[in-house]
């Protein structure tokens, strides 16, 4: 995924998504066309209000994942980082809260919002120029966080909290299908009522059709993939490339090993990745150092393996090289996991 890192607060690294400066002049537009009390339209100072709203929406929407954040690690889930992005926010965990966990880790962002929302109403009250004004759009900004939040459907804190609280009585794996049928249906509802009255509400329905799939999904192969670490699913046989390497000899290393990308190794250490697709179209003397990317994802042995999945779901990369101390000593590939996920099933069935 492609962002950049903002800074890090108490050991949780911060990142945003290049989609989030896209959605921040997208959002200052929306304000400054909005009649109050849902934006700042005909007002002075329109537009310098609007772009501090929708700036000030990201911190909002980053307190809510920090609430998040503070809850996971006090019950001892550690976070490994918050990412920001156009519909939102995330707090990446190392592990998933389960039970009765899941739902106070759930509670805690649309707390934050609610809180945030109530000093921002105490402050639209005070009848300062300006400062009413601003906290009249943003308190109702951060109540619509926390009650959209809420709708008991994935991936939305509501259907977290449900899910947790079906497991209790079903398990994890039958809450988790529970709370997404539960979810679909709701927002099949929801789009089709959008279709009527507002069309917004069908695409916020869409996602959250896609979302609750997608966690389902997700769920299902974490129950397969267990506890198994990358270590235990990687190829620990990898072919890798040196960056001096010209197309045409590159063209002929892929037609003798049949794989269509390859790490590219420097000295012993990991410098890029190359694949068939990125020297297409290319002279033959040119070097595979100048045409491979450089942005490589790698894993860790000791990874889960379903961070494998998780990674290769989220950035359409088919093969990840594993990498430990510097040194390339396995990949992961898509097959291979197709390939460990029907075994599973077959003895899981058997
Ligand atoms: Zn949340």
């Amino acid at each position: 995924m492609s962002a950049i890192r903002l800074f890090s607060v108490s050991g949780i690294s911060v990142r945003v998504h290049y989609s989030l400066f896209i959605i921040l002049v997208f959002l200052t537009w929306v304000f400054s066309v909005q009649e109050y009390p849902y934006g700042f339209k005909g007002q002075e100072n329109a537009i310098l209000l609007s772009a501090l709203a929708s700036l000030s929406l990201f911190v909002a929407v980053f307190l809510h994942e920090f609430g998040h954040s503070v809850v996971s690690r006090r019950l001892g889930y550690s976070v490994r980082e918050i990412v920001l992005f156009v519909f939102g926010g995330i707090a990446v965990l190392e592990r998933q809260p389960r039970g009765f966990k899941e739902v106070l880790v759930s509670l805690s962002g649309p707390a934050v919002s609610v809180a945030i929302a109530l000093v921002s109403y105490a402050l639209s009250k005070t009848g300062i120029p300006v400062v009413w004004e601003f906290f009249g759009v943003f308190y109702r900004i951060n109540l619509l966080i926390a009650v959209f939040n809420l709708i008991p459907a994935f991936p939305l804190d509501g259907g977290r909290v449900l899910r947790g609280l079906l497991s209790e009585r079903f398990g994890f794996e039958r809450a988790t299908f529970l709370a997404a049928e539960i979810g679909k249906g709701i927002a099949v509802f929801m789009a089709v009522f959008g279709i009527v009255y507002n069309l917004w509400l069908t695409l916020i329905a869409i996602f959250i059709y896609l979302g609750a799939s997608e966690e389902e999904k997700m769920s299902r192969i974490e129950a397969i993939l267990g506890r198994l670490r990358v270590r235990d699913i990687m190829t620990p046989d990898v072919k890798v490339v040196t960056p001096d390497m010209t197309v045409e000899e590159f063209v002929q290393f892929v037609f003798k090993n049949k794989h269509l990308g390859y790490p590219v190794v420097d000295d012993g250490r990991l410098v890029g990745i190359i694949t068939l697709h990125d020297v297409t179209g290319r002279r033959g003397d040119e070097r595979i150092g100048d045409l491979m990317s450089r942005d490589v994802i790698v894993l860790s042995p000791d990874d889960p393996a379903t961070e494998a999945f998780r990674i290769m779901n989220e950035t359409g990369v088919g093969r990840i090289p594993v990498v430990e101390d510097g040194t390339v000593v396995g990949i992961v590939s898509k097959t291979d996991l197709v390939r460990l996920m029907q075994i599973q099933e077959v003895l899981r069935v058997g």
